[in-house]
């Protein structure tokens, strides 16, 4: 038996199942960005319909009435508005946006600033790194406080970073996010907009064992590392 045809949710164009990126077998970046070799499958994460131009990471999954959306004149403004490598993730981001997903938005919009630093865009970078940043607003969860000070610092804006990091460091924090705090704080001082592994910020004890284990070191095994 074959598999039942994949289409457009939207407009019935045969699609492709969705991408499944290797596991990681090098450290997240501190906002979490995957290792190698998921690291450089970014621009696959992400499928652009060729009938209308709806673009997820899975295009069957997109319910029928996403089309008003793909059809605004704000959806198609995204093509000439920005960065050519960031625009699947952008008009992810519109179509997570208009579902009321603010988490899913701001994850497409770090993953458009992801494709900006790849395509050596430092400007439309750090704008979308603020995008996401102002949709995390004030978040209750560690590991995305400490991704929103990763995104404030690589958008260069040290002032309000260096702030958010006083506010931090008074919340009763893990010992792993306190080790990337006080490492962001350094990199903040340093004035210091470059992109570290999370591996750099943890002590010794902590991070040699599982350098051994890399294999194993997929999102899942950094996640649990905020835990308490
Ligand atoms: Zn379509």
């Amino acid at each position: 038996m074959s598999a039942p045809a994949r289409v457009c949710g939207v407009c019935g164009t045969p699609a492709r199942a969705p991408f499944r990126a290797p596991q990681p077998e090098i450290a997240p970046d501190l906002d979490m960005r995957p290792g190698e070799p998921a690291r450089s499958t970014l621009a696959d994460w992400i499928q652009t319909c060729r009938g209308c131009s709806a673009a997820a990471p899975d295009l069957a999954a997109l319910p029928p009435d996403a089309r008003a959306v793909v059809e605004s004149p704000a959806y198609r403004a995204l093509t000439t508005d920005g960065l050519e490598e960031t625009l699947p993730f952008r008009r992810w981001a519109l179509l997570c946006r208009a579902a009321g997903d603010h988490a899913a938005e701001a994850e497409a919009l770090l993953q458009a600033a992801w494709a900006a630093d790849d395509a050596a865009a430092m400007s439309a970078a750090a704008a979308l790194r603020k995008e996401v940043v102002r949709l995390w607003a004030d978040p209750a969860e560690e590991e995305t406080a400490l991704r929103q000070l990763d995104a404030l610092r690589r958008a260069g804006e040290f002032d309000a970073a260096a702030a958010r990091a006083t506010a931090l460091a008074h919340r009763d924090l893990s010992e792993t996010a306190q080790s990337i705090l006080r490492f962001q704080q350094a990199r903040i001082a340093a004035r210091d907009t470059g992109r570290h592994l999370i591996s750099s910020a943890l002590p010794p004890p902590a991070h040699a064992p599982h350098v051994s284990h890399g294999k194993r070191a997929s999102t899942g095994f950094w996640h649990r590392l905020f835990r308490r």
